[in-house]
């Protein structure tokens, strides 16, 4: 295992370019799992928590590939649903990834709700695992609002719903650059990335590479 080449844990193709792109000048080799090994299917999140499902998906696909993996557990966190669909965020209508299912849901449930009661944030737990241990752990938080209708093509999953007032758009309406300075994954990764030159280092030390 080379302590230079990491792998994305993840098979939903818009995030894991999300990552990817956000880790691309952090030094190391980065492909994605999609890229690598297209077989490999994704485990059962079993977890209750962010922190578990990034930490059970890393370490899966780090053991699966060989690689030291990064791998994240996010959802969205709504006000008026109590926090609601947070880590069920991709399988709140039911079919896991129907973003489109997943959106007329989000706006059923807060149908009628004025903007002051439609807060909303997304939360990621990114997690860093070499094969058989978890080594690094960070998250991101980001607020915004949930409109009324979506707008924008761009992003994936509620990104269209999602309304960030800094921007004035929703992440769905501005370059994924863009939504990386602010975003959740952005947030964390960034935390992340400050700590994986120790990590190679120490690595690489402890291993004489
Ligand atoms: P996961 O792949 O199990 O972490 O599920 C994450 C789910 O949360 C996705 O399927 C989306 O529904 C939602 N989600 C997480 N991050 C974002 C984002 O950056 N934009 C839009 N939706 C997101």
């Amino acid at each position: 295992m080379s302590p230079r080449h990491f792998v994305i844990g993840s098979k939903n193709p818009k995030k894991a370019e999300e990552m990817q792109a956000i880790l691309a000048d952090c030094g190391v080799h980065i492909v994605t799992v999609g890229e690598l090994r297209p077989d490999i299917e994704s485990p059962e999140e079993t977890g209750t928590t962010f922190q578990e499902n990034a930490a059970l998906k890393a370490m899966y696909f780090a053991s699966a590939t060989g690689h030291i993996c990064i791998a994240d557990d996010s959802g969205l966190e709504v006000d008026a649903l109590n926090g609601a669909p947070g880590v069920y965020s991709s399988r709140f209508a039911g079919k896991d990834g129907d973003d489109e299912a997943n959106n007329r849901k989000l706006l059923q449930e807060l149908d009628g709700l004025p903007e002051s009661k439609r807060g909303a944030q997304f939360r990621t737990v990114i997690c860093l695992a070499v094969p058989g241990q978890i080594m690094l752990m960070a998250e991101g938080v980001v607020r915004g609002r949930i409109l009324e209708a979506p707008q924008g093509e761009g992003g994936f999953g509620y990104d269209p719903l999602f309304f960030f007032p800094e921007f004035d758009a929703t992440f769905a309406q501005v370059p994924a650059q863009k939504k990386a300075l602010v975003s959740h994954r952005g947030k964390a990764l960034a935390k992340l990335k400050c700590d994986i030159p120790s990590f190679i280092n120490i690595f690489e030390n402890r291993h004489n590479f």
